[in-house]
């Protein structure tokens, strides 16, 4: 049985690697099929792509999508959609616009409490990437206002913190359908350290395909539990890393180590292939 790693961030988000240092990395650890699941962009996947079929990888199309769900922010991973398909681009450039406008509100929010921080900063650290906040998290600590993301997450920049600024972000339901209508498989991402038993059933009945049970935030008795609950419901399982390269220490080291089994991505493509085959339009 193979080794892949079905969530890895790369520069087109928040993490620090360009799209082909991220192939080279994931080959020398011995992985053989990877997704790129950049926050609500596939601009690393695309670029990835030369780099992956020289480096004879098995890149599988992939995203991590910022979602509301009862008023709260949720990321659901997609992949193995046509990455063409407008129901992904549309999805894409809404979500894109949610980033721009959220991380206004945000440094505005900041600026009000008199901390010394802008938009236009922070969309030079983004530097062309879809932003987020740990590009604010980078503009704190190069000011000298925090010491480490983690210290900004904690002070400025969490969820408890912004209470209210998931709600432009495209609701799940929305979400499952774009993905699905571009023939593509849903998966619930890192659902251990997020959500009681109680809302990962009902997140199961909004209609997801998988779980990700693999990802250093579960340990092995949460990895089973999550497995037994794919298993009662015929969920897939997914699972990765979550590969950031910068920012993460409890994560990164974890890069080919925290890995799914490819007959995993084996049964997610299969599912999205039987939907490509009822597809009238593909
Ligand atoms: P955003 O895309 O703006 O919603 O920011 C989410 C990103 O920030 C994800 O990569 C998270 O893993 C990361 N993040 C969330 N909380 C923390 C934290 N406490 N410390 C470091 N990174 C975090
Ligand atoms: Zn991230
Ligand atoms: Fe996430
Ligand atoms: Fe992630």
């Amino acid at each position: 049985m193979g080794k892949a790693d079905l969530h890895i961030h790369t520069n087109a988000s928040d993490g620090a690697f360009a799209p082909a240092d991220v192939v080279a990395k994931a080959k020398e650890k011995g992985l053989e099929s990877i997704s790129i699941t950049d926050h609500d962009t596939i601009a690393g996947y695309v670029k990835a792509g030369v780099a992956a079929k020289d480096a004879g990888l098995e890149l599988i199309p992939g995203v991590e999508l910022s979602c509301s769900w009862r008023d709260r922010e949720i990321h659901l991973l997609a992949y193995a959609f046509d990455p063409e398909h407008p129901a992904i681009t549309g999805l894409l450039a809404r979500q894109r616009k949610a980033r721009i406008l959220r991380m206004k509100r945000i440094t505005e929010k900041l600026a009000k409490e008199g901390i010394d921080i802008n938009y236009d900063e922070v969309a030079a650290e983004a530097n062309g990437a879809n932003i987020g906040r740990p590009h604010a998290a980078r503009v704190l600590i190069s000011k000298g206002v925090v010491a480490s993301v983690q210290e900004a997450f904690i002070r400025y920049l969490s969820n408890e913190k912004l209470t209210g600024d998931a709600i432009e972000f495209v609701s799940l339901s929305e979400a499952i359908e774009a993905v699905r209508a571009a023939c593509g498989v849903t998966s619930l991402a890192h659902p251990g350290a997020m959500y009681t038993a109680a809302e990962i059933d009902a997140l199961t009945r909004e209609g997801i395909d998988g779980i990700e049970t693999i990802h250093p935030s579960h340990n092995f008795s949460m990895q089973r539990l999550l497995a037994r609950h794919a298993e009662k419901q015929e969920l897939l399982c997914t699972g990765g890393s979550d590969f950031h390269g910068v920012g993460k220490p409890d994560y990164d080291p974890f890069f080919g180590i925290v890995t799914l089994g490819t007959q995993h991505v084996a049964s997610l493509k299969q599912l999205a292939q039987r939907r490509r085959a009822l597809s009238p339009e593909l």
